[in-house]
């Protein structure tokens, strides 16, 4: 296959504007799909033009006059056998006007629109053309492009790179027939030039036949990927921990409640994984508050009943703390010993606990994940579990390696992830999901109120506040400055402090030292303070269930998934729990329908799924930081049936056909970066 350098007019520049386009191959570029269609293979009657048509039409001029008033426009009188069209050219060039004389024959494609003098097209396409000019033969392609790039010189491009891309095809032909696709050749052939009978609405809703191709190789080759990554590590070494039902049975028998049908499900999944000889590469979702906490302390616990040491890791210190709290209390009265490592403690107060993680006398290690990665040792670990981590990146994979094999992992997902998007861009894991909260949990009720009412907020914090209840009161986001985020949060603080005498106000950001911001953390959970004010440091996994209610300001500058974790920071406690999403006015069209997804859904995995609809994948995942290849072509909602028939058919390939399998992901990633980073 010719590299892009060596086409025709793949100049400096051109490869530039490329690039910016996602183009860095000249597989890419065969591969960039026309956005829509131009139909230049007839001409129609003007006689037969309706408005709004987009349409071509041929004649000769027969006036053509500049126009200085209302606004300065060339306006051409266009006949052909059947009537008279104008044309209007505001801003021409003089060029322009010598060329339309009158006499000139011109075949012109535009939209047709209502002018003054009847029907007219405004900056139609045009072209000085003989009497007997052919017709194109196929539709013409509008592609996606970037400034300083025409129509022309790409279709030049991607015409020359269509002829490198081997004809042959990856995939066996009874599987196209069973999901009635066409072959690859042909698919690329007919979407970049389609003939006139091919239905234009079909492609351009990219439900033809030939577009379902292409997005199922792409899902294919993603599959493809991902899963050989996932054997890979599967094949790997790691301790295999039976169940003992030792330390894990006298958990559950001294919590205060039992857990639900849907924690028993994935303890049960976990406790089969970790029973395997080799490295689990499970993630774990669940909503808010739905106690992911508990499984992962019973996986900590199998692993330790089986005489090898766990690691919990959380992305914040207040997060990381409240875990060592929670499991501390359970887990060292079963004479368990827990460490607590935080980048915050002095070198001597850590010293002890590394110590004791190289030594192997620690059993669980609790702390951030910075911290892990940069400096523990340990004597025997054998599972790392991961919390929140998709704020680092879907397939960042730890540093935590040792002699001998790899950890178990267990990472635990607070956002819900919608299924399609679970499985292609997480289909290297294992997923388990509790889709059940607890029992007994009132719903919080969530009121839209507009900036302007912002004294009455203060008094609904105060009533409460005065009886007996706390509540949390969140600061915008600002996300070009965080200067100007700290500083709004320190003004919250203080106009709160003065409005609120009777109430103690406390303050907590992330430009706080680590000792300040867990002090102000005990003292709002033994409700020392009762008003919080925070910056979004308390997102995620702050446990306070007295806390009933929360205000956050600007609602319309959160996504949706941070906007229901905070929300989650309430309706913890038997208590009626209020969630208060001040807006600023006017809102736009997006934010208000997006506010209003949160008004009326309370299930994480509901709004995680508007919330992707909403901003497409990229956004949703992140993975502009984790660096994952997006999909191009395929889409998971519209392509859902695909990604089953794709998810199914690659695991079948990869074990009984692994020679296709190689064939397809070289055709798709053999020039382009791998779909997983291990
Ligand atoms: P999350 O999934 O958001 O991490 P947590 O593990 O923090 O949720 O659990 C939320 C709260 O629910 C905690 O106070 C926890 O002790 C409690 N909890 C967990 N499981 C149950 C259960 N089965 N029944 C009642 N309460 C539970
Ligand atoms: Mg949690």
């Amino acid at each position: 296959m010719k590299s892009l350098e060596e086409f025709k007019g793949a100049t400096k520049p051109v490869l530039g504007r490329l690039k910016k386009l996602g183009i860095t191959n000249t597989f890419d570029l065969a591969l960039h799909l026309p956005l829509r269609y131009v139909d230049e293979t007839r001409i129609t009657s003007i006689r037969d033009l309706r408005l709004g048509d987009h349409a071509q039409v041929e004649g000769v001029v027969i006036h053509a006059e500049a126009q200085y008033r209302p606004r300065k426009a060339l306006v051409l009188q266009l006949e052909d056998a059947s009537g008279l069209l104008h044309l209007r050219f505001l801003n021409f060039y003089p060029s322009q006007q010598a060329q339309f004389q009158p006499g000139v024959r011109l075949r012109v494609f535009g939209e047709t629109r209502q002018g003054f003098f009847g029907m007219e097209m405004v900056h139609p396409q045009c072209r000085k053309v003989g009497e007997d000019e052919p017709l194109q033969q196929s539709l013409t392609p509008v592609y996606p492009t970037t400034a300083g790039m025409g129509q022309g010189s790409l279709r030049k491009l991607i015409h020359q790179a269509v002829l490198e891309v081997e004809p042959e095809d990856t995939l066996p032909s009874t599987l196209l027939e069973r999901l009635h696709l066409p072959p690859f050749a042909e698919a690329l052939q007919l979407l970049h030039h389609p003939t006139p009978e091919v239905p234009m609405s079909a492609l351009e809703d990219r439900e033809h036949p030939a577009w379902r191709r292409l997005a199922f190789d792409e899902l294919l080759a993603q599959q493809l990927s991902m899963r050989k990554h996932y054997a890979r590590r599967h094949e790997q070494e790691a301790p295999s921990l039976s169940t003992q039902n030792q330390l894990t049975a006298q958990l559950l028998a001294s919590l205060p409640f039992q857990l639900t049908e849907a924690q028993k499900r994935v303890v049960a999944e976990i406790s089969a994984d970790l029973a395997q000889p080799h490295p689990m590469q499970r993630l774990l979702q669940g909503d808010v508050g739905s106690g992911k906490t508990v499984v992962a302390a019973l996986a900590a616990l199998q692993s330790i009943e089986n005489g090898w040491q766990a690691a919990l890791m959380a992305p914040t210190e207040i997060l990381a703390e409240q875990h060592y709290q929670k499991l501390a209390a359970w887990l060292e009265p079963m004479g368990v010993q827990v460490v607590w490592l935080s980048g915050s403690q002095t070198k001597a107060a850590r010293a002890p606990a590394m110590k004791a993680c190289a030594e192997g006398t620690a059993q669980l290690a609790v702390g951030t994940h910075a911290l892990f990665q940069e400096k523990v040792e340990f004597a025997n670990l054998a599972l790392a579990i991961v919390d929140e981590q998709h704020r680092f990146g879907v397939h960042q994979r730890l540093a935590l390696r040792q002699k001998g094999g790899q950890p178990h992992q267990l990472m635990m997902s607070a956002t819900p992830i919608p299924r399609t998007l679970s499985m292609s861009y997480y289909a290297d894991l294992d997923v388990s999901v509790i889709d059940e909260l607890p029992p007994g949990r009132t719903p919080i009720v969530t009121k839209l109120v507009a900036d302007n009412r912002r004294d009455e907020v203060v008094m609904a914090v105060r009533n409460a506040c005065m009886e007996g209840r706390q509540a949390y009161w969140v600061c915008p986001l600002i996300e070009e400055s965080e200067a100007l985020e700290l500083q709004t949060a320190i003004d919250t603080h203080a106009m709160l402090s003065e409005a609120l005498p009777e109430l103690k106000v406390g303050l907590v950001h992330g430009r706080m030292k680590s000792a300040e911001k867990q002090a102000v953390m005990e003292a709002f959970s033994c409700n020392e303070i009762q008003l919080l004010v925070a910056t979004t440091v308390i997102e995620v996994g702050v446990d306070v269930p007295n806390a009933s209610l929360m205000i956050i300001e600007h609602a319309e500058r959160f996504g949706l998934s941070q906007l229901h974790q905070l929300r989650g920071r309430v309706g913890r406690g038997a208590a009626k729990s209020v969630c208060i999403l001040m807006y600023q006015k006017p809102l736009s069209q997006t934010a208000r329908e997006r506010l209003k997804i949160i008004y009326e859904n309370s299930d994480g995995f509901e709004i995680a799924r508007a919330d992707l609809h909403l901003r497409g994948p990229g956004e949703f995942l992140g993975v502009r930081q984790s660096g994952v290849p997006m999909l191009k072509i395929a889409d998971l909602e519209r392509d859902a049936d695909l990604l089953e028939a794709a998810r199914a058919y690659a695991d079948r390939l990869l074990a009984k056909c692994p020679e296709i399998a190689e064939r397809h992901l070289q055709r798709w990633l053999g020039h382009a970066e791998e779909y997983v980073k291990v």
